[in-house]
């Protein structure tokens, strides 16, 4: 079985509009679910993407406002890194500089990355890449020509990056395709969320919180896929979870042996699934055990809305 990349990344961030005003107002994503936290209904879920939240494009948070900061390090995704089109690394320069977001340039596989973090302290980088479906969405100051089309890929930070590296190659089918600079690179099938970079050198592990990733899903095209991955992880001793019903796809989550919390969640149904697509993340959605609570549950919940941000109003 081999995996077309990342489905979606899930972090942990503090305040909830920050969250909005950054992912939304800045970086341009369209919320496309707000939700709760399925394990913890007092805390939010929120889902940024493109127009539809498809595979590959879905940044996650469970924002907290009184969360204690973690410390990004071994046995997570390091850097998330998000795919722009060519030619618009510019104008991104120029937009991180008016919210007053400090950023560097790095190279890496001859591509350039610019890294920044969120409010939180959470990595992220944006690089150019031909590849990838170009989103439609525009928002704020962010055409959809000059849109985050989602994932380049991620960093890994492994605990033991050879067996991470195994993983990797052995179980979801990435392909190893150079090294630079203390970093091994993989790629997925897709053209999207493809590209792994795994940091050569063992890191010192980190301290799960604020501003750091909880875990990185790979994708599934079915449930036959899904069903297959988990006969697979269970082979290996690997000790994933029951198949669980996330409502927008179905989740397998194990641990691989680098320290890093991995999910593999398939394609379907989607987000689309009980909100139209030109609704998608105005209302809390609530799977259907909780909906007896929504009460109780939004009223432990603070509002929060998608605004453009002053920089973007002329
Ligand atoms: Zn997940």
């Amino acid at each position: 079985m081999k995996t077309a990349g990342i489905h979606h990344i899930t972090s942990f961030v503090g305040n909830p509009q920050e969250n909005v005003d950054f992912y939304a107002g800045i970086l341009g994503l369209r919320l496309v679910k707000k939700t709760v936290n399925y394990d913890a209904p007092e805390v939010y879920h929120f889902y940024f993407g493109n127009e539809t939240g498809s595979p590959g494009t879905l940044m996650t948070f469970f924002p907290e406002d009184d969360m204690r900061r973690g410390k990004i390090g071994g046995g997570q995704v390091g850097i998330t890194v998000f795919v722009i089109p060519t030619g618009s690394l510019d104008f991104w320069k120029e937009r991180l500089t008016k919210f007053g977001i400090a950023h560097d340039e790095f190279k890496r596989f001859g591509e350039t990355y610019i890294r920044f973090r969120d409010h939180s302290g959470l990595l992220l980088e944006l690089t150019e890449r031909e590849e990838g479906t170009p989103s439609t969405w525009s928002f704020g100051g962010v055409p959809a020509d000059k849109a985050i089309k989602g994932f380049g890929g991620a960093v890994l930070f492994s605990v033991y990056p050879d067996q991470t590296s195994a993983i990797l190659e052995e179980l979801l089918g990435l392909e190893r395709i150079g090294k630079d600079n203390g970093m091994i690179r993989f790629r997925a099938q897709g053209n999207i969320g493809q590209i792994i970079d795994l940091k050569v050198q063992r890191v010192d592990r980190g301290v799960a919180g604020a501003g750091t990733v909880h875990h990185i899903a790979w994708r599934a095209k079915d449930e036959n896929e899904h069903e297959q991955f988990h006969k697979v992880l269970e082979l290996n001793q690997l000790r994933p979870t029951a198949i669980i019903d996330r409502h927008y796809f179905n989740a397998i989550y194990f641990q691989e042996p680098g320290g890093i919390l991995f999910e593999i969640a398939t394609d379907l149904p989607g987000f689309t699934n009980d909100e139209s697509m030109e609704h998608l993340g105005k209302k809390i959605m609530l799977p259907k055990w909780y909906e007896s609570e929504r009460q109780a549950i939004e009223s432990h919940l603070t509002p929060v809305e998608v605004r453009v941000l002053k920089g973007d109003i002329e």
